[in-house]
């Protein structure tokens, strides 16, 4: 048989990488957080405190080792030999990364590895172009999305379980110019493959999510 590969997309918050790995795990998949990839490239630029610019990211790119791996059902992500696990989930790295992911020399490294990843096990892995440009031949392909009042509440309670001092409106704010960045740039685009299933999780718990991705892939 061959391998199960799982695509997941959609827009930011709206609980891909929670959904993902509990599915992966369920799925006896390894789960790749393509997001945390971008964000490993957007925390060493933050890392060398000059001014953000594409010259400074595409420099960066160059020798950046971005390590992924899958223990125990959580991913852990190193950038040149360091754990930056947690690094990479703060509002300086989220405020650059889509800066970071616009850019050709940092997508088609990535996307290299990702691929390289996919070819050696059952994989799921999520992002926002996976079904149209990653892996286009997965067997099962998701467009997870909720409103963006869902998705910029759910992101608060995370950001607040973590010590963040964060205003609803402002995560709101900054998750629809994300979304924005992200769907209008040039290459890999976030946007629904057309042979993608939508999937709503604005009315949906946890539980509910993984089992509608767990059930769609048994059927795959
Ligand atoms: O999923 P997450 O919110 O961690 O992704 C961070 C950012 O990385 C996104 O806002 C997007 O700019 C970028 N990204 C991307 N392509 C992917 C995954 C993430 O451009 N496949």
């Amino acid at each position: 048989m061959s391998n199960l590969v799982v695509a997941i997309d959609g827009p930011a918050g709206a609980g891909k990488s929670t959904v993902a790995q509990l599915a992966a795990k369920e799925l006896n998949c390894t789960y790749i957080d393509t997001g945390a990839m971008y964000r490993a490239v957007a925390w060493k630029t933050l890392q060398t405190k000059k001014p953000v610019t594409d010259e400074l990211i595409a420099d960066v790119v160059k020798d950046i080792q971005v390590e992924l791996s899958y223990i125990d059902g959580k991913t852990q992500v190193k950038v040149d030999g360091t754990d930056v696990t947690g690094e990479i989930r703060t509002p300086e790295v989220t405020a650059i990364v889509s800066q970071v992911a616009a850019l050709g020399p940092v997508r088609v490294k990535m996307v290299e590895l990702q691929r390289q990843m996919a070819s050696q096990s059952n994989v799921l892995m999520d992002g926002r172009d996976i079904a149209t440009s990653v892996l286009p031949n997965a067997n099962v392909k998701i467009f997870l999305t909720a409103s963006i009042e869902e998705r910029a509440r759910r992101r608060f309670k995370e950001m607040q379980a973590k010590g963040y001092d964060v205003k609803l409106e402002e995560l709101q704010k900054d998750i629809a110019a994300r979304d924005k960045a992200d769907s209008e740039r040039k290459i890999s685009p976030l946007v629904q493959a057309p042979d993608a299933e939508l999937l709503d999780t604005s009315h949906m718990n946890i539980e509910e999510v993984v089992s509608a991705i767990v059930e769609r892939c048994k059927k795959a």
